[in-house]
């Protein structure tokens, strides 16, 4: 959907690249020429607080005041002075005064004095420390006693804009809002939030055995799944979706198809088609639309690979051909296409953590090509984290996806894994 703009072509991004060799593209290089190429979108709208859970924070959330707004207790007992804290008796103080939460006490606190204060109160002027309650001994309604040795000063006192301080930045552009933001956001009083406009992002399989749901699933046909684990991992994503069907393998149909995403969408996802011998269209129908790559990648699963950029009707839209298997469709998407929506979307993205895990089998590998396989991760019984393969890992056993909780990144030059040894694991709740 976004307009053509004066950046490089794809062609030209890879035409610069020593060593690009499109049939045997190591992951990393593929990541780096999509990064270099995907754009961001910039377009922000303002919306209520409570919408904003998931989306990208389009400007910085600068303090307006200070969170919180005074010194206050974080217990429930009495704030005194610390000059009068005892150093090896207990000292019997005055109570002056009772502070409950949300209340200030405006008297002054002499030597000997102190204030029953409840969690949240505002410190009393020349008070600067809090003795918890069940701490004292002796307490009645006009005295305390206050042991030598429990606190020192300073204690139990939350400062003025220790959380937010006012003229700070408390949440950086960029950031996709979590929970605790939703909360933070609001402990300033802010009720709206600029965040960046959703992606729209069309997809659609392509494949003459594939039958979608509620038709007859004929011989040798397959019921289309892809279309359900992309809606799935593009709605965690935030994306506004539109789910485009099963294209028949014909150049009218598809054609039709690739101009009305290309139109529609700020990013196209199509699965099957892209294989070495696939007899079919689709291919063709990219690489006359636009500027588009072919790649056969370092990785199992998920070889056969297309990016690029395809144009109609004056509009323009980034394209991510997936290979079929659906396996492959969810690892090639996680692996590339995720990176390049949030790019889109100007969310930061940061890189997301490797886990060590020990390897509970001996795993087969070649150097060579990046291998995910789909794990199992937990605690063994002697503490340590371990994971385990999830059974049979072929790219169209989607159960191995679904049992699994994370993916064991065995890397580009790594061999053969033993039973025990440490292998990189990515939990797959960090991926949305
Ligand atoms: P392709 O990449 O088109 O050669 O497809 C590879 C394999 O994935 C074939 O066995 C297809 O039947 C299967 N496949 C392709 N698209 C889908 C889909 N949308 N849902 C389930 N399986 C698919
Ligand atoms: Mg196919």
């Amino acid at each position: 959907m976004s307009s053509p703009s004066n950046q490089h072509s794809l062609h030209h991004i890879l035409s610069c690249l020593s060593d690009y060799d499109p049939n045997a593209l190591p992951v990393a290089r593929a990541q780096d020429i999509i990064r270099q190429f995907v754009t961001p979108i910039h377009a922000v709208e303002k919306i209520a607080l409570r919408q904003a859970l998931g989306r990208v924070l389009a400007q910085d959330i600068v303090s307006a005041i200070n969170v919180p707004a005074h010194d206050n207790s974080a217990m429930d007992g009495y704030a005194l002075r610390s000059d009068d804290l005892p150093l090896d008796q207990s000292r019997t103080f005055n109570i002056i005064a009772t502070v409950f939460a949300g209340r200030a006490y405006d008297g002054e606190v002499n030597s000997g004095e102190c204030v029953r204060i409840m969690t949240g109160g505002v410190m009393p002027k020349g008070c600067d420390t809090v003795i918890p309650q069940e701490l004292t001994v002796n307490a009645n309604a006009s005295t305390v006693d206050v042991p030598a040795g429990k606190v020192s000063a300073g204690d139990n006192r939350r400062l003025q804009g220790e959380d937010l301080a006012n003229g700070k930045v408390a949440l950086a552009k960029g950031r996709i809002i979590s929970p605790a933001d939703l909360g933070l956001i609001a402990s300033l009083g802010i009720a709206e939030v600029p965040v960046q406009r959703r992606l729209r992002v069309a997809f659609f399989s392509t494949g003459d055995e594939l039958r979608s749901l509620g038709e007859t699933l004929d011989d040798a046909c397959v019921y289309d799944s892809n279309r359900y684990t992309l809606y799935g991992m593009l709605t965690r994503l935030g994306c506004d979706i539109i789910d485009m069907g099963v294209i028949k393998d014909d150049p009218v149909s598809l054609e039709n198809a690739f101009r009305s995403a290309c139109e529609n969408a700020d990013a196209v996802i199509t699965s099957g088609g892209v294989s070495v011998g696939a007899a079919d269209y689709t291919k063709q129908m990219m690489a006359d639309l636009g500027d588009v790559a072919f790649w056969t990648i370092g990785m199992r699963p998920g070889r056969p690979m297309a990016f690029g950029k395809i144009h109609s009707g004056g509009k323009s839209a980034y394209l991510f051909g997936l290979p079929g298997n659906p396996v492959a469709v969810m690892v090639t998407f996680y692996f590339f296409v995720r990176d390049a929506l949030l790019h889109m979307m100007n969310a930061t993205v940061t890189p997301l953590p490797l886990i060590p895990a020990r390897s509970s089998s001996a795993i087969r590998k070649r150097p060579g090509r990046t291998e995910y396989q789909r794990g199992i991760l937990g605690t063994a019984p002697d503490g340590h984290l371990e994971v385990s393969v999830t059974g049979s890992q072929g790219s169209g056993i989607l159960r191995s996806m679904s049992e699994a909780n994370c993916m064991i990144v065995l890397h580009h030059n790594q061999s053969k894994v033993e039973r025990g040894d440490l292998v990189d694991v990515l939990l797959f709740s960090g991926l949305i």
